[in-house]
């Protein structure tokens, strides 16, 4: 059921538009994914993601396992659902909040304890169990479990969070062809902090796990930006280049452009969903703070010729207003735009590719910029 196909590969950079088969439809590469922590991409719905272009978007295993938790979404047969998404969904491993959220969290032999940040109670993530909740969740791309390092990182602690990442893997590969696979895909995710030497160890054994598509890991984590481009441009041609490449948790609009030029097919952030929660709107110029005084009278949309809904519809000085006033539809309106821009810039992207403008489509994007 799944799979992947480059359509056209750039001839001046490695940027590629692709294919992604899910058992849930296509997604066409390069390709934005909205983040729905909690079972919703915040304060929209799923008929506006589809509005604004949405192909597949993210759910956190971590939360969706604590709360509602297995038996709440079994009865929905899975994610989709439960909260009536029926595209393509990408599930994390649960492990990133694991170490990030909960209390106490501790690498053992098995997986990692933690407990909960919400009442305090104890559990136990191991790659295996890792896999049973996402096969419950029923996403269409399971990642595996693994440990990702903050930034910097000794190479003793890179190289020790390599060895339990790939351990991981491949008791995550296990549990998954255990389980028959079935109509869900499973990443691999490579670690090894900002070390050559650790990544390279990272990706090539990982490919010979043959795994559905690869994650890079552990990218935007407090990093300089010409580290984590440094460290992108030197892992991404070590994967294999007929599986979808997906960097995790980056980023901004430059950073997908320049990580596309590198070989990047998937993406996720939160940025495009919080920034609009704080009045922060994305657009090609560069980011419009809504609460401008200049914005006061200010008859524009968010931004001129965008098609989104809020665009087609509302002018800066009603969204200025409503942010002020903390009204509920201004997060709304906002995440709407922010969305659609995302997801658009990437369209365009893919369309830039297709026709082998991607190089002069950043050059222009750079010209653009209000920096
Ligand atoms: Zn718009």
């Amino acid at each position: 059921m799944f799979g992947f196909n480059v359509l056209k590969q750039s001839t001046k950079s490695r940027a590629r538009a692709g294919v992604i088969q899910t058992a849930h439809g296509p997604v066409e590469t390069p390709v934005f994914m909205p983040v729905g922590t909690l079972g919703s991409v915040k304060s929209v719905t799923p008929e506006e993601l589809t509005a604004s272009g949405v192909q597949i978007i993210l759910g956190n295993t971590y939360h969706l396992y604590l709360r509602p938790g297995r038996e709440v979404i079994s009865r929905f047969h899975g994610l989709h659902g439960f909260m009536n998404w029926h595209g393509p969904i990408l599930t994390d491993s649960g492990g990133f909040q694991v170490f990030s959220l909960a209390k106490l969290a501790r690498v053992t032999a098995e997986g990692v304890a933690f407990q909960s940040h919400i009442d305090g109670s104890s559990h136990l993530l191991t790659p295996e169990i890792s896999i049973e909740i996402q096969g419950w969740l029923g996403s269409d791309i399971m990642m595996c479990l693994d440990q990702c390092t903050a930034y910097p990182a000794s190479f003793e602690a890179a190289e020790r969070a390599e060895e339990t990442t790939f351990d991981w893997a491949r008791r995550c590969r296990d549990a998954w062809r255990s389980a028959g696979g079935g109509h869900q895909a499973l990443f691999g995710i490579v670690q090894g902090g900002m070390h050559q030497e650790l990544r390279r160890k990272s990706a090539e054994r990982l490919a010979a796990l043959d795994f559905s598509g690869y994650a890079l890991g552990g990218l935007s984590v407090g990093e300089p930006l010409d580290l984590m481009l440094q460290t992108a441009d030197f892992s991404l041609p070590l994967l294999p280049d007929e599986k979808p490449k997906y960097i995790m948790g980056v980023g901004r609009p430059e950073d997908l452009i320049d990580l596309v030029c590198l070989g990047a097919d998937m993406f996720d952030c939160v940025l495009p969903t919080r920034n609009a929660r704080n009045g922060q709107l994305f657009t090609a110029d560069g980011t419009l703070t809504i609460t401008h005084a200049w914005h006061r009278t200010d008859s524009d949309p968010p931004e001129p010729g965008c098609a989104c809904y809020t665009c087609r519809n509302y002018s800066r000085a009603y969204l200025r207003h409503l942010f002020l006033s903390r009204e509920l539809l201004a997060y709304r309106l906002n995440t709407i735009h922010n969305v659609h821009f995302f997801v658009d810039f990437l369209r365009r992207i893919r369309e830039a590719i297709l026709k082998d403008e991607f190089e002069d489509f950043k050059k222009r994007f750079y010209e653009n910029r209000e920096i």
